[in-house]
């Protein structure tokens, strides 16, 4: 078994495409050397080893000559010795595994120092400040990733050294707090003579410790490194991001040993990261920061603040630019940025170090980037020629698009941050605090802008959270009603914000402030009316108005999205229950409607009204007699959806809803309602409590309510037929699509068919007669099981997954949030099976529908309403599983537009759709 992979003088053993074995950062190095570039040699472990070693806690056998014959060969490569105080070989020990998890694992530099080699390295370089500086770091290092003795135990030992350098200058140290002094006087201040007490004292603490003496033998120093960069993939925060980025345990990483080269052997010398283009906003430019005279940590460990790169960043009157500083090696830096682009066609992140002026590169990967840069840098290299338009099409994370869709904060203007909660549904919104559902609407209806605070929120609250800019609650996760609501809206939301305690009696919320540590610091009371400003892409809360800057949907987005389109071949419509919903879906290029709820349309004050009359009739006659009175408006509200949707299809679901979801709770609205119709209100209170279920979900919903009532299907057909007879006759096309909702057998839909037949037998008596098709969701599992008989009926399945699931799972949706997190987290679920499909169990069900629909009715039109129809990794499934379309809420049909030409594009490629994480 091949372990050890070196790299070096033009030539490596390993190549960029094995990353599996060699980690990210030593498959770059590998193809850094290959391509000429300067790198300092080295060699790299394998992850291999690191999962012999996790499995065996042992090293490999092989291992030991392995690396000791690399280490000769970089030796006689540099012409330096690991411990040789004439001319001694210093190295770093680096981490790295197969997919990028910055600064979670631990790299050790200027390991090979010791007594001799630090006397040895100080009369090489002429310079033995630099030597005791880097021994000092390598002690502090070393000792905290091999030997468990943590960082802060040096700092107090080093600041001791600084108090007496100010002293020396004339500073009252005493007076300074840790900061202050270190800001005063710099790790470059401290003295040579000073730095040589800081090694003793460094020892010292080791040895107190550990009991036993800081390692002086490079070879024991080497393996203790190796072993504690494998044992650094188990550690507590390396193990959180993989849980995060769904990145396997089983991979492990890899150890890189290289040869070191210095950034801060003075002021000709330094070290930075850099990207090739803006990672924030794509412009192609070479874009970072460095620090001279300094190593690779000090950069990004915040004790001293790095400079800009480019002399266009700098503060006015300063010209501490690289670009200014060191327009060499600044050069350099660009020419191989552009070649590393050319070469690996993506955007770069590079880390390098400058020694004594000459640039070295330590480091290149595929750079991170927010979605508006990701859409820029993938539509400009097409046009630079790096890639096709399909390329750049996989290129973009269909997720990261929510942050290009949604206002954002003004990342410039001042904050005052109150509170964090969940980011449930990204945007920024900010308005005037109000904590009931109608005084939102009343709110916003005089022209306010206003944030709905509530608790929870529930059903009832739909009107206000509709009127309201943004959402914010005290309690609930990620799907609870508010964020699943919210998001389906598009509507900023803040959930599960524990640190609110919202009192609706005084309205007023009192907010928690806390310390880093968690501890509460006071707190905040706010009263109706005040204004705050929520950011829902970040779950954060703040005081007064903070300005946002709205989206923009640049002249890139729209180019991109355009090649989407060619290569998808699912179609992509939206969930919309109003026009107002439909002229949105449009607008983000729904290419049809795939489930329009008619319930919401009952909402309305003067239909509830007659929707109740209808709901605790006595008979026919009366049940009909109130059903006359919302025909129209129901009419009316298809006439304007189908103007809207200019011919696309348009499914409409019948009603679905228990009817008690419809009925008065509260006594005074019980006492109006016996008013208006004539009754007691004891009658009335009967007839509401013979109308209470158990368990409502399984209970008289769905087609079985027309199963018993058969006039309301009846009402919504015609209201259906009759406005698309009406946009028909004003010269538009209309598709109109009858869903039955809740089907389980083939008798079911035989009985819908046959009121919808009779209705539009009528309506087309009349005049026109408008073509419809027949359809049914597939929400129940013998639906999907015995879709070849419901096929005979139906002339379209719609999966309405969010049952689907419920009923597959067996899990209460809105019940769920109790335990479904402890399962996604315990690793019980990989995810939550109401955001992401359960692909092996409901999906199976999926496809058995499709395979046994198709059986019977080769051309069945299928598609899905669930709100997985939004969800990328989702869409995905339902594209291998062969349906025709996908649907979703308005605001995502951009992101299901891309993932199912994603979804495409890979198929063809036969490969993965892929995002540069
Ligand atoms: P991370 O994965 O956390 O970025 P790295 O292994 O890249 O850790 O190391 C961090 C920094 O240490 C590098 O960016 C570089 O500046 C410095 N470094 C690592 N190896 C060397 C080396 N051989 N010579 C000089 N500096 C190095
Ligand atoms: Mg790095
Ligand atoms: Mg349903």
């Amino acid at each position: 078994m091949k372990y050890v992979y070196s790299f070096g003088e033009g030539k490596a053993e390993g190549d960029s495409k094995r990353k599996d074995l060699l980690g990210g950062k030593g498959a770059g190095l590998a193809e850094m050397t290959s391509l000429g570039l300067p790198v300092p040699p080295g060699f790299t472990i394998s992850t291999e080893a690191c999962t012999v070693f996790s499995q065996t806690r042992k090293m490999p056998a092989e291992l030991g000559p392995a690396v000791d014959e690399a280490l000769a060969r970089l030796e006689k490569n540099v012409g330096m010795r690991f411990g040789d105080p004439s001319a001694p070989l210093l190295v770093s020990v680096r981490s790295g595994a197969r997919a990028s998890m910055p600064g979670m694992m631990d790299t050790i530099l200027n390991l090979g120092l010791n007594e001799k080699t630090c006397e040895g390295l100080a009369k090489r370089t002429n310079n033995p400040r630099f030597a005791l500086d880097a021994y000092r770091r390598f002690i502090a290092m070393y000792s905290d990733v091999a030997l468990g003795v943590k960082r802060d135990n040096f700092e107090h030992a080093l600041d001791e050294a600084r108090a007496r350098v100010a002293k020396a200058k004339g500073i009252d140290g005493t007076r300074l707090n840790g900061e202050e002094l270190r800001r005063k006087v710099t790790d470059a201040d401290i003295t040579e003579d000073e730095l040589r007490n800081v090694v003793v004292a460094f020892k010292k603490i080791v040895k107190e410790k550990t009991g036993k003496d800081f390692p002086e033998d490079p070879k024991e120093q080497l393996w203790g490194a190796i072993g504690a960069v494998f044992e650094s993939w188990n550690n507590h925060r390396a193990i959180v991001y993989r849980r995060m980025h769904d990145i396997p345990d089983s991979w492990g990483t890899a150890c890189n040993v290289q040869a070191m080269v210095f950034g801060n052997m003075g002021d000709t010398s330094a070290t930075g990261v850099a990207f090739t283009r803006d990672p924030s906003t794509g412009e192609r430019l070479l874009y970072g920061e460095w620090l001279p005279n300094a190593q690779g940590e000090d950069v990004v460990a915040g004790i001293r603040t790095p400079l800009p790169i480019l002399a266009a960043n700098v503060k006015p009157g300063h010209t501490d630019s690289l670009e200014q500083k060191m327009p060499e090696a600044f050069k350099t830096l660009v020419s191989i940025g552009q070649k590393l682009e050319k070469h690996f066609r993506d955007m770069q992140d590079l880390e390098f170090t400058i020694q004594d002026g000459k640039l070295y590169m330590l480091q290149c990967r595929n750079a991170k980037r927010t979605g508006k840069a990701a859409v820029r840098v993938a539509v400009e290299m097409v046009k630079e020629g790096l890639i096709d338009k399909e390329e750049a099409v996989l290129r973009v994370d269909p997720a990261s698009l929510d942050q290009l869709l949604h206002p954002t904060l003004d990342p410039t203007a001042p904050k005052t941050l109150l509170a964090k909660g969940l980011s449930a549904s990204p945007g920024a919104a900010q308005g005037k605090i109000v904590f009931s559902a109608d005084e939102a609407e009343k709110r916003a209806n005089a022209g306010e802008a206003v944030i709905l605070v509530r608790v929870e929120t529930s059903p009832e609250d739909i009107h206000g959270m509709k009127a309201a800019r943004g959402i914010l609650t005290a309690r609930g996760g990620m799907t609870s009603h508010a964020a699943v609501v919210a998001r389906g809206m598009g509507k900023p939301c803040v959930a599960g914000c524990s640190a609110l305690a919202v009192n609706y009696q005084e309205q007023t919320v009192i907010v928690t402030q806390y310390d880093e540590g968690g501890r509460p610091q006071g707190s905040v009371t706010l009263k109706r009316g005040d204004v705050i400003t929520i950011d829902g892409g970040a779950g954060h809360v703040y005081q007064g108005a903070v300005p946002t800057v709205n989206a923009s949907l640049t002249g890139e987005f729209s180019e991109l999205m355009a090649w989407a389109d060619e290569a998808r071949k699912m179609k992509v419509r939206a969930n919309a229950d109003t026009p107002l919903d439909a002229r949105t879906a449009r607008g983000f290029g729904a290419e049809g409607i795939g489930l329009c709820r008619t319930e919401h349309m009952f909402f309305d004050e003067e239909r509830i009204r007659a929707m109740r009359e209808m709901i605790l009739a006595d008979d026919v006659a009366a049940r009909e007699k109130a059903l006359a009175k919302i025909l129209p408006h129901q009419r009316q509200d298809f006439v304007e959806i189908f103007r809207e949707m200019k011919g696309f299809p348009v499914t409409i679901r019948l009603l679905d809803p228990p009817l008690h979801e419809f009925l008065p709770t509260e006594k005074a609205h019980i006492e109006e309602l016996a008013k208006l119709m004539n009754v007691s209100v004891a009658r009335l209170e009967q007839r509401i409590k013979d109308l209470h279920e158990f368990n409502p979900m399984l209970g008289h919903r769905g087609c079985r309510l027309a199963i018993t009532y058969p006039e309301i299907y009846a009402m919504q057909v015609r209201a259906i037929l009759e406005a698309a007879a009406a946009v028909t006759a004003e010269g538009n096309s209309v598709t109109p699509e009858i869903m039955i909702p809740l089907a389980m057998t083939r008798e079911e839909l035989v009985r819908m068919r046959q009121i919808v037949d009779k209705v539009s037998a009528e309506v087309s008596a009349k005049g026109t007669p408008v073509s419809f098709a027949f359809g049914t969701m597939i929400e129940l599992p013998r639906a999907a099981v015995r879709a070849n008989e419901l096929a005979e009926v139906a002339e379209f399945f719609s999966f309405g997954t969010n049952d689907l699931t419920q009923c597959t799972m067996g899990l209460s949706r809105d019940d769920a949030g109790k335990f479904l997190p402890a399962y996604v987290e315990g690793g019980i679920l990989p995810k939550d099976p109401f955001v992401s499909i359960d692909i092996d169990g409901v999906g199976s069900l999926v496809k058995v529908a499709v395979e046994r629909g198709r059986a019977t009715k080769s051309n069945i039109k299928l598609g899905v309403c669930g709100e997985h129809g939004g969800d990328p990794e989702s869409v995905k499934f339902f594209h291998g599983a062969g349906l025709d379309y996908v649907s979703c809420s308005p605001f995502r049909v951009t992101i299901a537009r891309l993932a199912a030409a994603q979804a495409e594009v890979a198929a063809k490629k036969g490969r993965a759709g892929s995002t540069t994480a």
